[in-house]
């Protein structure tokens, strides 16, 4: 039997802000064990929190990027549970138990997606609630003893929620990716999912047919990377199938997921869900939000990734694919941005980037950052392929002497002397010697066998190393045979 899968995520995200969410103490992340740490983020008694303005301001931006209302009263509360990497003994967190205490600081928004068959969709956004993040249990520090850091303690984090409106796996993966690209627009967060300072839980259920209700979902921890999010909930989905096939009931159940195995796994059915005994922290007071902050926050927006890929068709003429991959990473986008400002040709730049760019920067690293040259470089090259100061081949070679060395492609083409040869009388020359060297093959040539244009062109292009110009040495062959 088919079904039809219903999928919602929550999406938890540190904040970058210098400093905790409650204390003045610094976030670092390659610093010693507990030497970021205060009584406050210990959770001493007696210490007081104050709200960090700067992770509160993050928090509206980002509500603002994801087209959400924003509360104007918020409300901190506790959510209170034992475990050795909480001091206090309780998370702050904007969940309640009561509506009246519900008041988390962005709500009912929504996202735009392109799914697989190129329409757009909307994807709603329940709720952006702030929190403050737990420490760090390590556990292979010594065989006998498990260790507490607790620089973690009071990281400023943000959970997204959406509504169940994804339908499948794939689609829950463009979500995430949609996500984390306005994540990283707004600046609201580095959102880098390999050192977990984006992390997402997937929520799941299958049903009959795209109108019957719900089914019972299960929620799956952790998964921190777009490619582990949909196969997780591949997983679950072939596990939930077999399940209602042989005529089970599902349970609620938070779960697992394990990649080697690629499997689902329990963690803890519906029956042991905490009770987490939620009210208003008594500490701290309720935030309010001004409209004026809100405006101002509003009209600072910076461009967001659906207006600059439309800017990028609009302006430089690319088609909606190539748009969406100079934007899907900010810092590459800005790259193409910045290379974009003085580029006579910015369609003949942009394939530059998308595919010979591309691939290096697959291969290094530290990514764009680590490039030694500089975008106006490339943008200068595309240039002089566009003036036919050089070939686009001969452009490869400047290229890659641009990567290894860094050097602008002026110097690299006068160091190499590879400026293209457009003299008629200097490329006559080559092409005569190509002639007289395979006369055989240009009586066929002449008597109208057109393939062995193709092998005229590449023996001059070696013999010029590259140099003489394409245009003319075509010209030169139909006049001479
Ligand atoms: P909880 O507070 O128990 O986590 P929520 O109502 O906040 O429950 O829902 C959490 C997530 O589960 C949301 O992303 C929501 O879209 C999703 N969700 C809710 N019901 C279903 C369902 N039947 N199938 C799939 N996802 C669901
Ligand atoms: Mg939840
Ligand atoms: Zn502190």
């Amino acid at each position: 039997m088919s079904y039809f899968p219903v999928i919602g995520l929550e999406i938890h995200c540190q904040l970058a802000t210098k400093t905790k969410m409650f204390c003045g103490c610094e976030i670092e992340v390659n610093t010693e064990p507990n030497k970021r740490v205060c009584p406050g983020c210990l959770g001493l008694p007696g210490s007081l929190p104050v709200p960090n303005k700067e992770a509160v301001n993050l928090a509206i931006k980002l509500g603002l990027a994801l087209n959400c209302e924003i509360e104007t009263m918020a409300l901190w509360t506790r959510k209170n549970y034992f475990y050795p990497d909480l001091p206090a003994g309780y998370q702050v967190t904007q969940i309640g138990a009561i509506p009246a205490h519900d008041r988390p600081i962005c709500k009912n928004g929504y996202i735009e997606i392109i799914n697989a068959n190129g329409e757009k969709k909307r994807i709603g956004i329940t709720r952006i609630h702030m929190e403050e993040d737990a420490g760090k249990l390590v556990h292979d520090f010594s065989p006998e003893s498990s260790h507490f850091d607790a620089n973690r303690c009071g990281t400023p984090l943000c959970e997204i929620v959406t509504e169940p409106d994804i339908r499948s796996p794939e689609e829950a993966a463009l979500v995430l990716q949609k996500i984390k690209q306005i994540l990283e627009y707004t600046g609201a967060s580095n959102a880098n999912m390999e050192n977990g300072n984006m992390r997402c839980d997937g929520n799941v259920s299958i049903r009959k047919s795209e109108d019957a209700p719900f089914g019972t979902r299960t929620e799956i921890k952790n998964l921190n990377s777009f490619s582990n999010l949909q196969k997780a909930l591949e997983a679950e989905i072939a596990l939930q199938a077999v399940s209602l096939d042989s005529g089970k009931e599902l349970e609620q159940c938070t779960k697992r997921y394990d990649i080697n195995q690629n499997k689902t796994i329990v963690i803890r059915s519906k029956e042991d869900k905490l009770d987490y005994k939620y009210f208003p922290d008594p500490n701290l007071l309720r935030l309010a939000i001004d409209k004026s902050l809100v405006d101002s926050i509003r009209e600072n927006l910076p461009e967001l990734p659906d207006a600059r890929r439309s800017r990028f068709e609009n302006d430089f003429g690319l088609n909606a694919y190539d748009a969406q991959v100079l934007t899907a990473d900010k810092k590459i986008s800005d790259w193409f941005d910045l290379a974009s400002k003085n580029c006579k040709n910015p369609k003949l730049l942009a394939n530059w980037v998308t595919s010979e760019l591309m691939r290096e920067l697959k291969e290094m690293e530290n990514g764009i950052s680590a490039l030694k040259f500089k975008p106006e470089d490339l943008s200068q090259m595309v240039n002089l392929i566009e003036n036919n100061t050089i070939s686009g081949k001969i452009g490869k070679t400047v290229f890659a002497e641009m990567l290894a060395t860094g050097k602008d492609p002026d110097t690299i083409i006068k160091e190499k002397g590879l400026v293209q040869i457009t003299d008629t009388a200097e490329i006559e020359a080559i092409v005569r010697k190509a002639i007289e060297a395979n006369q055989s093959q240009w009586q066929e040539f002449k008597s109208g066998k057109a393939q062995l244009r193709g092998f005229f062109v590449g023996q001059i292009m070696k013999n010029s190393g590259g140099k003489a110009n394409p245009g003319v040495v075509n010209r030169l062959l139909d006049e001479m045979a």
